[in-house]
């Protein structure tokens, strides 16, 4: 138990745990629902608005009060995403308002890249300490074919941009699909061996509306770890608020795979992290849950009290899996809506 102030009151708040004894360091953070890419997987029609505008979601000051309140009950680390984060004007101003709390060490975004080479610097001096971009191919017509948008090469100045702004090392998200680049490693260990590259690959998951790509698609990374530990890769040990990823390293290679395998029995086991969308849900878990509302308590700084004790109520509620081997895929229509 540890005291905590938030405007002028002091909280006794514990580190959030839930009924399996899992501690939380992490939130993912949501802040737009709206994407420029069409990802195959995601999007592949494009971002429609769903009843919602633009103007329903969270605000820069509403932000600012969740992460505190989220800051006091021992948050260690904020993953901004979307959507994309980066469409929002203000997300230099909210990297900044995260920023606020000194207990939040780590304030990380996960993007497609686009406007990584512009704005990657102002992001950094804001308070941005990692970046993770999302590149499923390194064949700019594939990347183009995937993402709907023609814009490889930007993103990869994007990632050259990370690098000059002072980020000593840059995590790439590469959904991992049979026939797509599942027969790519070798390519993909030739582009970080000269990089400080974390290239993780994340299995595809099945979402409401991705089933019948998920049948086509889906291959397990487990296929990948046995390719790497042949060929001589180590598997490291992970670090309390780092995310699921397993994460494997060579000594010939600046760059390091991750993988990430929602299908693994395990995987559950080590979840570290909660979810708050874009119009402010708390949701315990990617998948199948609908979501605490948060939002009527963060209209004003008056209610952090009450924000703090529905956070905690709601974690206890947090089950131990996701039951996403009985193809449960809840309500997650796409990860878009809640950030992946
Ligand atoms: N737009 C940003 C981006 O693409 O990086 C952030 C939001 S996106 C929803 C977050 C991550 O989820 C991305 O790395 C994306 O590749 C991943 N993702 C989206 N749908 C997925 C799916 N069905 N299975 C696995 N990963 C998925
Ligand atoms: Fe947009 Fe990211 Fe979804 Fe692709 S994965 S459509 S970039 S939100």
């Amino acid at each position: 138990m540890t005291a905590s102030p938030v405007f002028g009151k002091v909280y006794m708040v514990s580190q959030l745990t839930d009924a399996f004894a899992r501690k939380f360091y992490y939130l993912r953070l949501s802040i737009t629902d709206v994407c420029n890419f069409r990802c195959t997987y995601c999007l592949p029609d494009g971002y429609k608005p769903a009843g919602a505008t633009n103007k329903s979601f969270l605000s820069l000051d509403e932000i600012r009060r969740v992460t505190r309140a989220f800051a006091a009950l021992g948050t260690e680390k904020v993953r901004l995403t979307g959507g994309e984060p980066s469409l929002r004007r203000d997300f230099t101003d909210i990297i900044a308002a995260v920023r606020e709390n000194a207990a939040i060490r780590q304030i990380a975004v996960t993007t497609n890249g686009y406007r990584l080479a512009r704005d990657v610097k102002a992001w950094r001096d804001a308070g941005l300490t990692a970046v993770n971009v999302s590149v499923d191919s390194l064949d700019a017509r594939q990347f183009h074919a995937i993402t709907g948008q023609d814009k490889f090469r930007q993103v990869m100045a994007g990632i050259d941009a990370a690098f000059a702004a002072g980020f000593e090392r840059v995590k790439v998200n590469t959904v991992l699909m049979r026939d797509v680049n599942h027969h790519q490693l070798d390519t993909f260990l030739a582009w970080i061996k000269p990089r400080r590259i974390q290239l993780r690959f994340i299995e595809l998951m099945e979402t409401g509306e991705g089933g019948s790509l998920f049948r086509e698609h889906h291959i397990s990374g487990a296929t990948i770890r046995d390719e790497l530990l042949k060929r001589g890769w180590i598997h490291q040990l992970r670090n309390r608020a780092d995310g699921p990823a397993q994460v494997f390293c060579h000594p010939d290679y600046e760059g390091e795979i991750g993988l990430i395998m929602p299908y693994d029995k395990d995987f559950c086991a080590s979840c570290n992290r909660l979810r708050v969308s874009s119009s402010g849900k708390l949701h315990l878990c990617l998948f199948g849950d609908g979501g605490v509302s948060l939002r009527e308590l963060l209209a004003d700084d008056s209610q952090q009290g009450a924000l703090i004790a529905r956070i905690e109520e709601a974690l206890t509620y947090k089950k131990q899996t996701h039951f996403l081997h009985d193809g449960n895929t809840g309500i997650t229509q796409n990860l878009s809506y809640i950030g992946g």
